[in-house]
């Protein structure tokens, strides 16, 4: 039985991203309309995570939501796909302009796919990583940010909850280098699709356990647990979403506690309660 526990703690996270990465080809291959890549692959994802946190928790009182499911719920369809949509938009305004104005494309669109995939992930995280850091370190950014690690207890829900303005410029600043490189749109999805994958195994709540060694090379559950901890010196730490290759590069990458953090969330924490307070905070001061 204990033999089983542990085979499960350390495939969980593995197969979360082997079946995004097969689902993702499946939708591919059969020339799915890309608009419905993510809500086909997150969805189920996300919905599996929150149950196997039900019955495989990592800790048992981080399972209650931080906030009623209205607000939470709220925030995703309402704040986090407003700042989205709007991040597209711009996205394609941008690519119509490279379309008309840049004949070359400078995308290696004959490299194998995975190449391809791989390239990709690491332009668009030097972009996010940026984003990220920046949103930790200039007070105006952090009010928008902070309402993703604003609450105590890290579980699923927490990858839909950011700022629509936090989203929005994250979506927009690590898609913008493949679009000005004329990268096809496929290739986009698949960072889109694999990043929100991550972003589901990275917060949900389920016992996971990562190889210590892989901490300096990808973003696991353990590192961005570290990045969630409520001591600031560890929440200013870790701030790549899909491979860690910038922290270490820039100085901000720390190995994670095998137990993780004491605790999560933001020391002294003031986020007002209700969805309209949440969304309207970080304008105001
Ligand atoms: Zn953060």
């Amino acid at each position: 039985m204990q033999a089983l526990e542990r085979t499960l703690d350390y495939a969980t996270a593995p197969l979360f991203i082997a079946a995004s990465i097969a689902a993702t080809r499946v939708l591919q291959v059969m020339h799915v309309e890309g608009w419905l890549w993510t809500a086909l692959v997150l969805g189920p994802l996300f919905v599996l995570a929150a149950a196997i946190e039900r019955v495989r928790p990592e800790r048992e009182e981080y399972l209650r939501l931080d906030q009623p499911l209205a607000t939470e719920a709220a925030h995703f369809l309402l704040n986090y796909q407003l700042g989205y949509a709007l991040s597209l938009g711009a996205l394609a305004l941008v690519r119509a302009w490279m379309q008309a104005h840049v004949n070359a494309s400078m995308w290696p669109v004959a490299w194998p796919l995975a190449v391809q995939v791989v390239i990709a992930v690491g332009l668009s995280e030097g972009a996010g990583y940026w984003q990220h850091r920046l949103f930790h370190r200039i007070p105006s950014l952090w009010r928008f940010h902070e309402l993703h690690h604003s609450g105590g207890r890290l579980n699923v829900s927490r990858s839909l909850r950011f700022h629509g303005v936090d989203i929005g410029a994250g979506t927009f600043l690590s898609v913008l280098p493949l679009v000005l490189l004329r990268a096809p749109e496929d290739i986009v999805l698949w960072v889109v699709v694999l990043s929100g994958a991550l972003g589901i195994v990275q917060h949900a709540n389920m016992r996971m356990r990562t190889p210590a060694w892989l901490d300096r090379f990808f973003c696991t559950p353990a590192v961005h647990r570290h990045h969630h901890s409520r001591n600031v010196s560890e929440s200013n730490r870790n701030f790549g979403t899909t491979v860690m290759l910038f922290d270490v590069l820039f100085g901000s990458y720390e190995p994670p506690k095998a137990e993780g953090p004491a605790a999560m969330g933001i020391e002294g924490d003031t986020m007002p309660r209700g969805f309209w307070k949440q969304v309207v905070r970080p304008f105001q001061r």
